[in-house]
């Protein structure tokens, strides 16, 4: 799953090319290109995570690729999270749940919640970190409709959001409000957390992406039929008890008498220095919703950080907000920036200073390499196992192997 908009297209059985006697002809450079994509999404995923030492020394990691393992602690039993390297080195075999990143979380493995496993890695930990937080994603499933991901009885094609309070993954049907195109919004807050930070309403006007519900106010498909009565059932609800005819609304703009009394619009705000209060001033221009919302780029920036705000959010639990390093997309960088330096490509090197013949020959060699690898790969996907470092070396080993059997018995085997 991706930050911002995951789709359900990553997976080894992707692709499906044939393999068929103009095979040579595919360039290596568009060869590279293709598997570029779901290299870079595992670096950037992987990438800010240590792959061998236990991460548990280092405390709550403020970011770290997180698993939970259904083997040693499945639905039922107490949740525990577990850092990359021990999914590598102490539940290699086990069935595991990608949790993609999780903030402030110290490595649960061989703890008091692992009735028979002693970590690999670090086994002096303490019976349990109090301060992780733990949700239902630990057992695997998602969203206010509490599914697995995948979904195999989820025929509807939908992407899943994560939520940057709570940080479960949500479908985009079951968030209140149809989300913008993933390309328009940074971070999306879910209806739960709006509910439970509602300063953010007061932000929510200035600073959101709208929602399709918003631009269009006539609905026409059921969708968007839903959305329009969940909001005008909330709002019945609500202390105001509006009803939204077009008139009232207007006629609610022009006379904003109904909240805390304060004039709207052209608010000098007297002496505060609180941009949480001159919003609040003037929140009448916007209700707050029973939807998620959606929100740009460097949004974070732009809340205040004021005395008062600064102890609301870290009462609130979600002093994060402030810290721009917090998100998913700078803990990415950070992962593809750590690998990008001793990644220099050596093979495009080596290609430009080839011949043409020894160009074919490698493609077909790289081509080769490429069709096993994927079908060696594809085994541990079916079985769910996570793949091990030794494994990709026995698979070289055994490649380098069939490649010289292959050459000792034709010369030329793809040109
Ligand atoms: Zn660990
Ligand atoms: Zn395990
Ligand atoms: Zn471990
Ligand atoms: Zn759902
Ligand atoms: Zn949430
Ligand atoms: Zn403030």
């Amino acid at each position: 799953m991706a930050q911002g908009a995951a789709e359900s297209d990553a997976g080894l059985d992707g692709g499906g090319e044939e393999r068929g006697a103009e095979e040579p002809v595919v360039s290596l450079a568009e060869v590279l290109a293709e598997n570029e994509e779901l290299e870079k999404e595992a670096r950037a995923v992987l990438g800010g995570s240590d792959h061998e030492r236990c991460s548990y020394s280092q405390g709550a990691v403020k970011r770290q690729a997180l698993y939970a393992c259904s083997t040693c602690t499945p639905p039922g039993e107490e949740p525990a999270g577990i850092c990359l390297a021990c999914s590598y080195e102490c539940h290699g075999s086990h069935k595991l749940f990608e949790l993609y990143t999780k903030r402030n979380f110290r490595c649960d493995c061989g703890n008091s919640k692992f009735k028979n496993l002693q970590c690999k890695l670090f086994s002096e930990k303490t019976k349990v970190n109090p301060a992780n937080k733990y949700n239902d994603n630990f057992y695997g499933l998602y969203c206010v409709c509490k599914r697995p991901y995948p979904d195999p009885e989820d025929e509807i094609p939908d992407e899943m959001i994560q939520c940057i309070v709570c940080e479960d993954w949500f479908h985009g049907r079951h968030l209140g409000a149809v989300p913008p195109d993933s390309g328009d919004f940074h971070e999306m807050v879910c209806q739960a957390c709006m509910d439970r930070c509602p300063f953010l309403w007061a932000y929510a006007s200035e600073l959101t992406v709208p929602t399709v519900t918003k631009v269009t106010p006539a609905a026409e498909d059921g969708g968007l039929l839903n959305v329009e009565e969940t909001e005008e059932i909330k709002k019945e609800n609500g202390a105001d008890h509006q009803t939204r005819t077009g008139e009232e609304k207007i006629l609610q703009n022009n006379e904003p008498s109904t909240s805390s009394g304060s004039v709207c619009s052209e608010v000098k705000n007297e002496t505060s220095t609180c941009k949480l209060q001159e919003l609040q001033a003037k929140r009448h221009l916007h209700l707050q919703e029973n939807t998620a919302t959606f929100w740009p780029h460097t949004w974070r920036s732009k809340l205040c950080t004021c005395k008062e705000c600064m102890k609301m959010y870290s009462d609130l639990e979600v002093a994060f907000l402030t810290d721009e390093c917090d998100t998913v997309l700078a803990y990415e960088n950070k992962g593809t920036r750590d690998q990008e330096t001793d990644r220099r490509d050596p093979l495009m090197d080596t290609l430009s200073n080839m011949n043409r013949v020894q160009q074919v020959e490698l493609i077909c060699e790289y081509n080769d390499l490429k069709t096993e690898l994927k079908d060696y790969l594809k085994r541990f996907a079916d079985e769910g196992t996570v793949v091990k470092r030794e494994d990709i070396q026995q698979f070289f080993e055994e490649f380098q192997s069939r490649k010289r059997r292959r050459t000792d018995r034709m010369q030329y085997y793809c040109s």
